[in-house]
């Protein structure tokens, strides 16, 4: 039997069970996929770096030629367009100036490797079907392999299972996010012609739409393969009659940058589609089980912070059960520290993300600022844990108030329906 079991081996599940086995607590991880498996989510933020370092897999991303990522660039429709630089500010505890694009199919399985080589249990093509519980104590999960199903204990059950969200639905915890519908259709491409200049090829490129929260990612693979992925309310994929190429076709026309871009560009594999994809689970742990990354809570991935919540939500999960288990406590109130550690992050996340599709020329001005660049950056690395107060949220929220309550104001007519309140 193993302490503690891990429904999901992707990066949440796979640096749990790092974090766990370093930590030399026995782990078991279930992953109902045989990786490699495609995934969306191909761009890093810096603070990755962090727990990459942490779990000694900076070695492997660097020896598997992941590209890397020194910045970002925005495109407006009316082809401005401006960039930022990881570089610029210096992360405490981050020795590099880049991150990573990865083939989340080979990032994935690396990873999930690299938790078995440090000791965890791994088993593939193995499906969670419930986590069991005697009263409202996690004690085990159900599995099924090849049609038989069977009962495995534990002393804790770690919730990795993505935007499945496992446990949120068992429990009904799962909150759909009142503001966000987004709908996200993308591709590989190949021949995308990928900037001006050679030095931000390997940026990510974000295009702006002229539609509502509508915008379109450029992430560079290896050398020759591009992914680009079309998003906007989902509302809108009516417009097209849900056919998702048209929809598609329809992000890569209304940029003209963006349509330069993918002039020669040749598509190679299927269109993918994601939907309903903001949510909360309204509790991320309880008496013996936790719930992390997608699992727990996932927010816009504007500004690729996915993989990086999933990242540090492990770390800090690991935390507070290496705790659990010296003290023997396993309670809710015992792992409740995780929780509140990782909702303050992710709604600092959550924040920039409502107040940039408020009012977008808002972003293009701060991010252009002296007095505010370097904090909007520090936001953009995803340095947002253990942050306390983040002033420059607040100069948003006031720079909007104030274009809201003006008689007139050149940016009126650019603020969206989205609260702010
Ligand atoms: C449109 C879009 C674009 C995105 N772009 C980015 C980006 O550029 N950068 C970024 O960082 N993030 C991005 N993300 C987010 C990113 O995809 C996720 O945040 C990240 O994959 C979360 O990792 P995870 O380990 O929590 O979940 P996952 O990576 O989804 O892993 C969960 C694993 O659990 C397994 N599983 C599920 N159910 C079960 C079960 N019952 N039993 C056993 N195994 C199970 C699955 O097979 C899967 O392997 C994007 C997301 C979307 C929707």
């Amino acid at each position: 039997m193993s302490d503690v079991i891990i429904i999901g081996g992707g990066p949440a599940g796979s640096a749990m069970g790092a974090f766990l086995s370093k930590a030399g607590i026995s782990n078991l991880i279930l992953e109902k996929a045989i990786h490699p498996r495609p995934h969306v989510g191909e761009s890093m933020v810096t603070s990755s770096t962090r727990v990459f370092k942490e779990l000694d897999f900076l070695p492997v991303l660097e020896r598997e030629g992941f590209v890397h990522k020194y910045g970002a660039s925005w495109h407006a429709p009316n082809g401005k367009e401006f960039a930022i630089e990881f570089g610029e500010f210096p992360q405490p505890g981050v020795d590099q100036d880049y991150t990573y694009h990865v083939d989340r199919s080979r990032l994935d399985l690396l990873l999930l490797k690299h938790a078995e080589s440090l000791g965890s249990k791994v088993m593939q093509g193995v499906t969670v079907k419930q986590v069991l519980f005697d009263g409202d104590w996690a004690k085990g999960v159900r599995i099924a392999v090849d049609g038989v199903e069977v009962d495995l204990p534990c002393k804790v059950v770690v919730d990795a299972s993505g935007r499945n969200t496992l446990l949120g639905n068992q429990l009904k915890v799962k909150v759909k996010d009142p503001i966000f519908n987004q709908y996200a259709v993308h591709a590989w491409f190949e021949g995308v012609e990928r900037g001006k200049e050679e030095h931000t090829a390997d940026f990510i490129h974000i295009y702006f739409l002229p539609i509502e929260r509508g915008w379109v990612w450029q992430i560079p693979i290896n050398d020759t393969i591009t992914s680009v992925g079309v998003v906007a309310d989902k509302n809108v994929l009516k417009d097209y009659r849900q056919d998702i190429e048209a929809y598609f076709n329809m992000g890569i026309q209304s940029n003209p940058d963006l349509e330069t871009a993918m002039c020669n560009a040749v598509r190679i594999n299927d269109y993918k589609a994601e939907g309903d994809y903001s949510y909360t689970m309204s509790s991320f742990v309880g008496n013996a089980y936790v719930c992390i990354g997608d699992a727990a809570r996932f927010v816009d991935p504007i500004f690729s912070s996915g993989v990086s919540v999933a990242l540090y939500s492990a770390k800090y999960a690991s935390e507070q059960i290496r705790l659990a288990f010296e003290t023997g406590d396993f309670s809710e109130a015992a792992l409740k520290p995780y929780e509140e550690k990782l909702r303050s992050g992710v709604n600092v996340w959550y924040e920039f993300i409502r107040l940039y599709y408020k009012l977008l020329p808002l972003f293009t001005h701060f991010i252009q600022s002296k007095a505010h660049r370097i904090e909007v950056l520090r936001l953009l690395q995803g340095e947002v844990y253990n942050r306390g107060e983040v002033p420059v949220l607040d100069a948003m929220r006031k720079y909007i108030e104030s274009v809201e309550n003006a008689d007139k104001h050149l940016l009126k007519d650019k603020l969206t329906s989205i609260p702010i309140d």
